[in-house]
């Protein structure tokens, strides 16, 4: 390959002809900004949506490859073994995002964001069937996709040593290491189980848990009981704390806080 060709297909923004492209684009294009966070793939076929993640995932220091297919897909992903897979559903050709999932989970615990375009398909991206880590719904923010990846990674690379004994949610300060919830300067009173729920949505805000999950970090792997009972406490917050908390239902799959 002539180093001119080599030059286009590095700064070519979408190929239709080899179905994949790598693009890396040097730190000096972006002032200020590194990359140390580590590489993600992003595959995807849609020129746009791909251009905006992968800017939004440079600013953060990500070091973006992308590939349009999901046969390049995988090939990317086997050979630079990345932090993290955003990943499109509706791929061109015959491996979509469905079987690329099913590969890599396969494959070993690289974690997956999904990229859905209809509600319909969050089951299955969430379900055993695949277990995706998380998803988002086109058309969706490119700000809450980073914050997505973000809090997967957060997770994926366990709990931070110094985690904040106050975190703040919407109106809403949970204090911790004092068991006490505050809206501006008053105190609300909660269960243990109320502020139990409350500091594990907060801990994992931003992502929609599952009624199962939310069990399993609350109640406890041991705790046999139906899922209602999480709709029951999520009640009382809401009852409690009322607009000040942001406490989205996610219909079909659970809960989402912040
Ligand atoms: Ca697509």
């Amino acid at each position: 390959m002539s180093p001119t060709s080599a030059s286009t297909t590095r700064t070519r923004s979408w190929t239709s002809g080899s179905g994949w492209h790598a693009r890396e684009v040097p730190p000096a294009d972006l002032p200020g900004a590194s990359t140390t966070a580590g590489t993600v793939v992003v595959v995807e076929d849609d020129p746009h949506i791909s251009d905006l993640v992968g800017l939004y995932l440079r600013r953060e220091g990500f070091r973006v490859l992308s590939a349009t297919d999901g046969t390049a897909g995988l090939e990317v992903i086997g050979r630079e073994a990345p932090r993290l897979v955003v990943l499109d559903i509706g791929l061109p050709g015959l491996v979509d995002g469905f079987e690329v999932c099913r590969r890599l989970r396969a494959g070993g615990p690289i974690p997956v964001l999904m990229l859905t375009a209809r509600d319909g398909e969050i089951d299955r991206v969430l379900g055993l069937e695949l277990g995706a880590d998380d998803y988002v719904t086109k058309p969706f923010s490119p700000r809450e996709l980073v914050a997505r990846v973000k809090a997967i990674l957060r997770r994926v690379d366990g709990p931070a040593p110094t985690r904040p004994a106050v975190v703040a949610v919407g109106d809403v300060e949970i204090d911790t290491g004092r068991r006490e919830v505050r809206v501006g300067t008053g105190l609300v009173g909660l269960t243990a189980r109320e502020f139990d729920l409350l500091a594990y949505l907060a801990e994992h805000q931003g992502l929609v848990l599952s009624r199962q999950q939310l069990l399993d970090g609350v109640w406890g792997l041991g705790w046999f009981g139906d899922e209602r009972t999480v709709d029951v406490h999520v009640r009382q917050l809401r009852r409690k704390l009322g607009t000040d908390l942001p406490l989205t239902t996610v219909w079909g799959v659970g809960y989402r806080l912040g």
